[in-house]
């Protein structure tokens, strides 16, 4: 039964105050919070058996192994990809999304295709265009609509012989649409092209299925899904990765190293060079673990209340726009006052104890399409309550009473 004062009482941080106020927490598309559970994983990792892994004969070296390798079979359960191997731990979505990159550099030629949509993060956009650079290949935007959905006829029609990459988020961070990611691959997928979806905003509302969606690359972070920063993962297909050159050399990712010639380690540490964060990784199958424990149905349809709640509530104010109107949405809401700028908005909220952000929310296209120079953007995670959602909407009038 999802009861949120329960679920509130695991997170220390939710009880804080800010500026003498009690903490609204409501910058989670930027970073989840991190419930007791994952810390007590963190800290007992760190009092008991922190050690480096895979090389060590020693107690605490093989215990630290088995933790970390029980975590990647974690993450392999939750997203059900069919091999662990195909679990490659990283240090997150913009680490992933370089790892593929690279790896293409060297399968990709001039004249090539790669298609992104118009609703990207950076993360998603300076990799590809850096790898364009690289190869020749063309960068062909999807185009998005007033609603902040994309044009999928036109994406149709972008698609030939020669698209070799498609690359989408799940969900849009700035506006939280959530793409038709089973049409986008089943159509790239006709033209023979291997698709990247960006999983970092919907993998703290969704459970993917990346078998059921045939997907050749899923990433997404830790820290957006109550685990900690400076982790993160990338699913990529058995061929896929087999074929994909290493991203880093150094230790662990090698089988045999001499002068002449070094050899790889198999999948997947053959993507995993050097020390990686131990503690990271098993932290982020604890932080699997908890969100399953509340379970994800009963999560997205809590977030989807207290999205209806809020816009009704914020469309309440006289001159407040929201930019992403899809049906189609988690609980994200990007907004600006008339006449206003967003940071003032959110530094006013920030003095109320609400935290929110605003800026480009590293989408700048999304902004010049919109022609503003940002938004107030307050995003719901499952511990977040209608109350907290009544303290902003009356911060925001506090706000434009004050800036008006
Ligand atoms: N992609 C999307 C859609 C995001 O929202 C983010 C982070 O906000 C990223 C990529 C980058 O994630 P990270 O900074 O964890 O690598």
């Amino acid at each position: 039964m999802f009861n949120v004062e329960t679920i509130r009482k695991d997170f220390p941080i939710l009880s804080r105050k800010v500026n003498g106020k009690p903490l609204v927490y409501l910058d989670n598309a930027a970073t989840s919070q991190t419930p007791q559970q994952v810390i007590d994983v963190i800290v007992g990792y760190y009092s008991n058996y922190n050690a480096n892994i895979h090389r060590g004969v020693h107690t605490l070296s093989q215990e630290a192994t088995d933790k970390y390798e029980q975590a990647r079979q974690k993450i392999q359960n939750h997203f059900n990809a069919k091999h662990a191997h195909e679990i490659i731990f990283t240090s997150g979505t913009t680490h992933s999304i370089n790892l593929v990159a690279n790896g293409f550099s060297t399968l990709l030629k001039k004249g090539d295709d790669i298609l992104v949509s118009a609703l990207e993060h950076h993360s998603n956009i300076v990799p590809w265009q850096m790898l364009c650079e690289r190869t020749g290949a063309n960068l062909k935007v999807i185009p998005m609509n007033q609603d902040g959905e994309l044009v999928i006829p036109e994406f149709d029609a972008l698609l030939s012989k020669n698209t070799k990459l498609v690359f989408v988020n799940h969900v849009s961070n700035a506006l939280g649409t959530v793409n038709p990611i089973e049409y986008i691959i089943k159509q790239a997928h006709l033209y023979g092209a291997a698709v990247l979806i960006d999983g970092a905003q919907s993998t703290p509302h969704i459970k993917p299925d990346v078998q059921a969606l045939d997907v050749d690359f899923y990433v997404a972070s830790a820290h957006k899904m109550c685990g900690p920063t400076g982790e993160g993962m990338l699913y990529g297909k058995e061929s896929w990765l087999k074929k994909l050159p290493p991203y880093q050399g150094g230790g662990e990712m090698i089988a045999e190293v001499t002068f002449e010639k070094t050899t790889y380690a198999d999948l997947p540490y053959k993507f995993e060079a050097g020390t990686p964060n131990i503690c990271g990784g098993i932290a982020f199958g604890a932080a699997i673990d908890y969100m399953n424990a509340i379970g994800f149905d009963a999560i997205s349809k809590y977030e989807h209340e207290l999205l209806e709640h809020a816009t009704e509530k914020l469309l309440e104010i006289e001159g407040l726009k929201i930019y992403g109107t899809s049906k189609q949405k988690t609980s994200v809401i990007s907004f600006n006052l008339e006449g206003i700028h967003p940071y003032d908005v959110g530094t006013i909220l920030d003095k109320l104890g609400i935290a929110v952000r605003t800026g480009h929310h590293c989408a700048q296209p999304i902004m010049d399409y919109f022609n503003i120079p940002g938004t107030v953007r307050a995003s719901f995670a499952f511990y977040n309550t209608k109350e907290e959602i009544d303290v902003l909407v009356s911060g925001v009038k506090k706000a434009k009473m004050m800036l008006s």
